[in-house]
Parts: C-alpha cells; structure tokens; sequence
C-alpha cells in the first residue's frame, strides 16, 4: 500500500516537534519549541470555565461567536486605528497556523508564486508547498537581519500572486519598520500583490520598537490579510484561537477554505479570548516587559557562554551565531547539545531555502520562567564554560 500522497512525502516532521520530543527523552531543558511554561491570566481561564459550564458547547458559527469577532474589531480599532468590520471582515481560526493555511489555500493557484521572508516559519513552505505553489524567498541575513529591498524586488515575478510576512519575525527577532514596510506596499501596490501578514507577535516587542501592521500603510488595508493570535498574546499557545482580518473578498477566500478543514475553532475558549483582548493596555504592556527582562537574562547569560548574540527586538527568540565556540553547523550543535550540556535549541538552517545563511545560526526560547533559564545557563556555561 502506498503510505504517503506526494503532497506530504516531502515535509518531513515539524523541528518544534522534533526538538520538543528531543528534549522529553533526554530530560534537556527545552528552550526550543517556542510556548510559554506559564499560564496567561487567570481571569482569562475563569472566563474560558465559565463558557464550558453555561452551554456555550456547540458548534460556534463558522466566522467565530459574536462576541469574539467584535472584541479583534476593537482591538484593530483600539491599537492600530484600523477600522474592521466584524460581520464580513473577520474569521476566527484554528490558531494562525489554519489561518495562514487557508489564506494560501484560498487566494493562491497552483503555480502561482509566493513571496516570503527567509528565514521562514515552516508551516508557511509546507502550505505552500501543497497548494502547488512556489515560493520565492527573501533573506534577511545576520548578523542585523534586516530586509534587502533589492532582494526583495527581484524575488517578484509576473507569477507572484502574494507576499507572506511576518513581523515581529521568528526567528530572528526582527521588527520590521516603517521604511521596510514601506517597500513591500509599493512592490505590492505596482504588483497587485495581496499581502498576508503573520503578526501574532504584535504586542511582544521590546525596547519601544513598535509594531507597525502594514495594512495601516496608505493603500494597503484593500490588499491586506492580517493574521494574529491569542496564543502569543496571551500565553495560551494550547487554545489554538488565531484569527485573520482584512477586505471582506479576502477573509470569504479564508472562509472558504476553513469551512472545510476545521469548520469552525474551539467555542468555549472564544467567549473567553474576546474578554482577553478587552485587557487595559497595561496587561499588554507588563507581558512583554516581563518577557523582555527574560529576553535580557537570557541574552546576557549566552554572551558569557561566549556565543554572539543578536538581540531580538520582538518574539519569544534570541538567536546567535556558534561559531565562537567552534561550531559551524547549527544542526549538528542541537543534536548534540543534550548530551553536552543538557539543553535544547532550534537550528535556523531548517528555515532556509539558502542553508548556508542559516548555517551557524541557533535559536533560543526565552518564554520561560527565569529559573528555567537560569538553569539552562548554568548548564551551558557547565559545558562550554
Ligand atoms: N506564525 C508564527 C510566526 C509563529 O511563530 C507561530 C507559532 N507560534 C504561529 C504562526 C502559529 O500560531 P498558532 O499557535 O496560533 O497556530
Ligand atoms: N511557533 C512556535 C515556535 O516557533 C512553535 C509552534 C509549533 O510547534 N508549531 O517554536
């Protein structure tokens, strides 16, 4: 019998998965798959019991319950001035992850090209992949990985048919700006480009970078899919809620694929995610300081190992160059670093279509508890120290 279609004989298993399961059997600190080790608000999870237990058990509508739906209009309204209208501009999803699935799934061809910043998140080549798409990636190259705009206008042929893009950027911790922005919308505006955007990190930037949704650039909110997600927000990675907002022609092109995978996404957790995303703006803003005094703990504990840190200005990322410590294959140096030093990391080369640029590059979560990467430095610094 044959065991796999085409489709996804080449895909292999995701690197979060792997590494995770990496890490389960050797006991390593998981500093890999990137999910928070604590819970998000309280509140929030009372929220999410009390739906549970007062019958909202059946099937939600398939754009998302009411409530839902309105709360991601108000905040697009309340954070970034977007004016969204919940009714025909608004589907909820399984996670980002379908979000971005069925977005590729319903405004993509087969042959049709796909842009997308290098390094990519893996589900985006998957997807691409099977709806028989061909992506045609940009890389943002250490050690400041930012956007090259020349590279960026060549990537775009008369068989683009959209850019994906993702800012914050995992995994490199880039926040895009308004300059950087402002290019992808002219390329996308001479191109009749649409544009998909995965901003589930929106509120997780650091250091006052801020977050620019590129659909707020003049021209672009009739020609922009934006994607987000409470996971990352809220620190509920398990609840898989993500949602995607846009020009009603854009969001029915999601519904349509939606309505056939998964029909519609987890109904007790919605109630409670709209209340979430009604929070006053100091939840958002003590969730990522605490998230950047980790980001800081860990940055500085790497530096000391003596790996060359990037730091990140948004994510849950840091990412380094090994190649002080003698390394110069990224994948290599996380299959080994269990039993070296008790640790798990991401290699960056999986994300790359030029896997020489991600090469020497490792990742590393600091989404966890400040013992937890206390620990893990300890060990590295065990290792290599
Ligand atoms: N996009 C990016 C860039 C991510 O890092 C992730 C993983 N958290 C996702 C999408 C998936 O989000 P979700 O868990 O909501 O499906
Ligand atoms: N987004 C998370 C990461 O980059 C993992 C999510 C997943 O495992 N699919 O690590």
């Amino acid at each position: 019998m044959k065991q796999h279609s085409a489709r996804v004989s080449g895909l292999g298993t995701t690197i979060f998965a792997e590494m995770s399961a990496l890490a389960q059997r050797t006991g390593a600190v998981n500093l890999g798959q990137g999910f928070p080790d604590t819970d998000g608000p309280a509140s929030v999870i009372e929220a999410a019991v009390e739906a549970l237990r007062s019958g909202r058990n059946q099937y939600a509508p398939g754009p998302g319950v009411p409530e839902l739906r309105e709360a991601i209009a108000a905040h697009q309204q309340r954070f970034y001035a977007l004016d969204v209208d919940p009714d025909t501009e608004v589907v909820v999803t399984t996670g980002a992850t379908e979000a971005v699935a069925a977005a590729l799934l319903g405004l993509v061809d087969p042959g049709e090209e796909v842009v997308v910043l290098e390094p990519y998140y893996d589900s985006y080549v998957a997807v691409i992949s099977m709806v028989g798409a061909i992506r045609r990636p940009v890389t943002l190259r250490a050690p400041t990985f930012r956007l090259d705009l020349s590279e960026l206008r060549a990537a775009v042929t008369p068989r683009t048919r959209a850019v994906l893009l993702n800012s914050p950027h995992n995994p490199t911790g880039t926040v895009l700006d308004a300059e950087e922005l402002q290019a992808i919308a002219d390329v996308a505006i001479e191109h009749d480009l649409v544009v998909i955007t995965d901003e589930v990190y929106e509120h997780l930037t650091f250091d006052g970078a801020a977050h620019i949704p590129i659909g707020t650039l003049p021209g672009m909110a009739e020609r922009t899919l934006s994607i987000s997600s409470a996971g990352k927000t809220f620190a509920f990675t398990g609840w898989k809620i993500g949602w995607a907002t846009g020009p009603a022609p854009l969001v029915q092109a999601v519904l349509a694929a939606k309505q056939f995978m998964t029909f519609t996404s987890g109904a007790p957790l919605q109630p409670a995610i709209a209340g979430a995303l009604s929070l006053p703006a100091e939840f958002f803003a003590e969730h990522a300081a605490g998230l950047q005094a980790r980001r800081d703990q860990l940055c500085g504990g790497l530096a000391d190992v003596g790996l060359d840190v990037h730091v990140p200005a948004g994510t849950y990322f840091a990412t380094t160059d090994i190649r002080p410590l003698g390394y110069d294959d990224g994948m290599q140096f996380c299959l080994s670093l269990p039993e070296r030093a008790g640790v798990v990391a991401v290699p960056h080369q999986v994300f790359y279509d030029d896997v020489e640029a991600g090469r020497p590059l490792v990742r590393w979560a600091f989404c966890k508890q400040e013992s937890v990467i206390d620990e893990a430095l300890n060990r590295l610094r065990g290792a290599f120290g």
